[in-house]
């Protein structure tokens, strides 16, 4: 890719944004004109989107031809959707943005600087969360644990957005895992990656689609598909126990043949002991369950996602269609508008 001249697919996942779908559109267009990209695609990756947003990808798809359309055949999650819209994009410089305009699309631009100016990847870091406090203490907390413990270079403070050169996204695909936490394969890849400070603002309009249950998935992916922590906090748990132990029992042996103190009570410590180590062993139990259901997972190699319909502008049904379609593409910002 030379300075000059790059294709840009940009990726945005979309579950049930129809209130944010024309203004993303519009922002999107604007941005795409301002760059100096030879070709420009948006792929609107519908997550089994359940509203109106199909149907506005659908007529928004109909107006401007740098659009597409991919409807997955349910909902698969977010991460899932960014990994399809990779898989299927073009251009030689990829962008991965929120559908909710938490990401401003005119950012897009600042990253494109930096990938022209030489850099593999340039990613979004969020300076400001306009978000509840609790939140951005999790956030915040949470991505502080991960860069400490995984054994890649986890930049702080980041998500999905980002633009990326091909053989960044090719060397992304070329990851075979099917639980994609797809910033942390980002950051394992390696290349020349900056990060670039933005300004995340908060939902254009609608609420957001990440549950806590989600999130907390989210954070399991992460954690544990990018260290091995968990495992071996249990290794060390499990031996400083068995040496605990060891040393009690010495303990007792010693004390009991120096004919020191009686015990025949002790009930109450017996009862917290057993509950204790009970607690213990299944707490452990339990990762190692996590290891083995996501090695089951992933030996069952199914597909990431699955596409129902791919949408492409079609120019004869701009020009002779329904009302609806019959809006001409350098018409669209203007119409999007209102
Ligand atoms: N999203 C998706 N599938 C999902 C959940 C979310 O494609 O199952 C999309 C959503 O439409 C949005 C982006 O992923 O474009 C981020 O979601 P959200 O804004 O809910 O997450 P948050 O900003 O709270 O992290
Ligand atoms: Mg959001």
């Amino acid at each position: 890719m030379s300075a000059s001249s790059f294709s840009l697919s940009i990726v945005v996942p979309i579950y049930n944004e129809s209130e944010n779908l024309r203004e993303l559109a519009s922002r999107l267009n604007r941005v795409a004109g301002e760059t100096n990209a030879t070709s420009v695609e948006v792929i609107l990756i519908s997550d089994g989107s359940t509203d109106e947003s199909e149907e506005i990808i659908a007529d928004i798809v109909a107006q401007n031809r740098m659009f597409k359309g991919v409807f997955l055949t349910r909902n698969f999650g977010h991460q899932a959707a960014v990994s399809k819209g990779i898989e299927m994009s073009e251009g030689s410089v990829v962008t991965v943005i929120d559908g909710d305009l938490q990401d401003p699309p005119e950012a897009i631009l600042t990253l494109l600087d930096e990938i022209l100016a030489g850099s593999d990847v340039a990613y979004g870091v969020r300076t400001k969360r306009k978000e509840h406090f609790v939140k951005r203490f999790a956030y915040s907390s949470f991505y502080r644990l991960l860069r400490r413990v995984a054994a890649v270079d986890m930049p702080l403070d980041s998500g999905d957005f980002c633009c990326m050169r091909r053989p960044v996204v090719d060397a992304m695909l070329q990851l075979p895992e099917r639980r994609r936490f797809v910033r942390g394969l980002r950051a394992w890849v390696g290349f020349r990656q900056v990060g670039v400070p933005y300004e995340r603002g908060p939902r254009y309009a609608g609420v957001p689609k990440y549950t806590f249950r989600r999130l907390m998935a989210l954070a399991y992916d992460g954690i544990f598909s990018f260290t091995n922590l968990p495992i071996r906090m249990m290794q060390f748990l499990g031996l400083a126990i068995s040496l605990l132990a060891l040393v009690t029992a010495v303990t007792y042996v010693v004390l009991y043949s120096l004919g020191v103190g009686h015990w025949p009570d002790g009930f109450a410590s017996l009862i917290v002991s057993i509950w204790f180590f009970g607690g213990v062993q299944l707490f452990f139990l339990g990762i190692v369950g996590e290891y083995v259901t996501r090695t089951f997972d992933e030996a069952r190699r199914r597909p990431i996602a699955l596409v129902r319909q791919i949408l492409e502008h079609d120019p004869m049904r701009t020009a002779t269609s329904t009302k609806r379609n019959s809006v001409a593409a350098q018409d669209v910002p203007a119409k999007l508008r209102r």
